[in-house]
């Protein structure tokens, strides 16, 4: 017998793995499935990244490198950043990580003390809440509700919420589950605050460059942000590498050299040759990446058709990532359903359309009473969206 640590029961999952399992049991039981629910990637890493990979397995590329990165992709990263964001980054600046995810745990590490209180976006990525709470924070939640054209973050609600236990801020801009994204205004007030407030920030920029306008300004920008915001970086979307694991964490060399002790702790270092893939991935062609994004935005745009026309179903056409939050409360209604478990499982039985719901991204706040599902369609081609969602409007027609 052995007794658990206390901490066990305030760690979290990523409830979308759990709908996975389900759409998997579900396929294995010889049924078609439509996967709409993990931000996973169906696109392939562009080939050009793999040969990298190849070369740099071939020339030996297998031992350990520093415990925050090679330098060659450290420097890339940091040139990546003065390019997109403005920022004054160097080496110094960049530690590479096992993906983007590890850079949450590692954050909170370095700058909450057991007590502190962290204000994080719900609905929001639930590992937000899972590590604050694991780590002993306090997690504090801000909305992020429906706007005029696409949903918006209620900084109202978070400048409420703030007090002199407040130490950390969670921003998510490019948001998953919602794609809400910050107005100039936006991010002039989070930055305002940040500062007024003595905030540390962790800016979330997992989808920065999924945007099909092409926007490239971050909150990190703003006067007083740089010496003030960490920014979780990866590699996983903007390049199809989701299975490959790498990232960065990036902000004020203080905070980066803690976090590359962490580093020490934790894996020692990223996989040595997909670090050279990801030089590759940043100095290399383009092309491949402006066709991932033309992609997903056809994907977009038939998924926001079709979901559009079935009764009861609204949704915005947001600019960036690739989920789209439409409400479904009178679609609910309509086929007499109260609670989102019984909805989506039925839903999966009859039509193999696997989905996610507001209730996988936190609990929902105080007044909200709008039922929300969130679709992914970086993991279904379009003749695949095209047949899944028109089963689903037969059903929820029918
Ligand atoms: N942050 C957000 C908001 C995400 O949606 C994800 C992945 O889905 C991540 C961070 C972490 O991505 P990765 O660990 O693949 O870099």
């Amino acid at each position: 017998r052995y007794r658990l640590a206390d901490r066990v029961d305030r760690l979290g999952v990523e409830t979308a793995f759990l709908v996975a399992a389900h759409a998997a049991a579900h396929a294995a039981a010889g049924n078609r499935v439509f996967p709409f629910h993990l931000g996973d990637m169906n696109l392939a890493t562009p080939p050009h990244i793999g040969e990298a990979a190849c070369r740099a397995l071939r020339a030996g590329k297998t031992g350990y490198t520093p415990s925050v990165g090679i330098p060659e992709l450290r420097e890339a990263l940091a040139e990546d950043f003065r390019r997109t964001r403005g920022t004054s980054y160097t080496a110094d600046h960049v530690a590479i990580q096992p993906g983007g995810k590890p850079v949450i745990a590692k954050f909170l590490l370095a700058l909450m003390n057991p007590g502190d209180e962290v204000l994080y976006p719900n609905p929001g990525f639930p590992i937000y809440e899972s590590q604050i709470q694991f780590h002993g924070g306090v997690a504090v939640p801000y909305g992020v509700v429906p706007g005029e054209t696409n949903f918006t973050f209620d900084i109202d609600g978070l400048e409420a919420s703030i007090n002199e236990r407040t130490r950390l801020l969670i921003v998510n801009d490019l948001h998953n589950p919602t794609s809400a994204e910050c107005s100039a205004e936006d991010r002039r007030r989070i930055a305002e605050l940040a500062v007024r407030h003595d905030l540390i920030v962790l800016l979330d920029e997992a989808y920065f460059d999924i945007h099909y306008d092409g926007r490239s300004t971050s909150i990190v920008s703003e006067p007083g942000m740089e010496e003030r915001s960490v920014i979780l970086y990866t590699f996983s979307k903007r390049f199809a590498m989701t299975g490959w694991r790498l990232g960065a964490a990036l902000g004020p060399k203080e905070i980066i050299s803690i976090i590359g002790k962490m580093n020490v702790n934790d894996e020692s270092c990223a996989n040595h040759f997909v670090q050279w893939a990801a030089v590759e991935a940043l100095t290399g062609d383009q092309q491949p990446v402006q066709e991932i994004l033309a992609e997903l935005q056809r994907r977009r745009d038939c998924c926001v058709d079709l979901l559009n026309d079935i009764e009861g179903v609204t949704c915005y056409r947001p600019d960036a990532t690739f989920y789209l939050w439409p409400d479904v409360t009178a679609a609910m209604a309509n086929k007499g359903f109260t609670a989102y478990q019984a909805f989506l499982s039925t839903i999966l039985q009859e039509t193999g359309v696997s989905m996610c719901a507001r209730s996988h991204f936190g609990t929902p706040l105080p007044g909200e009473d709008r039922f929300f599902l969130r679709l992914a369609y970086s993991g279904i081609g379009v003749d695949d969206i095209e047949e899944g969602l028109r089963r689903l409007k037969a059903f929820l027609e029918g």
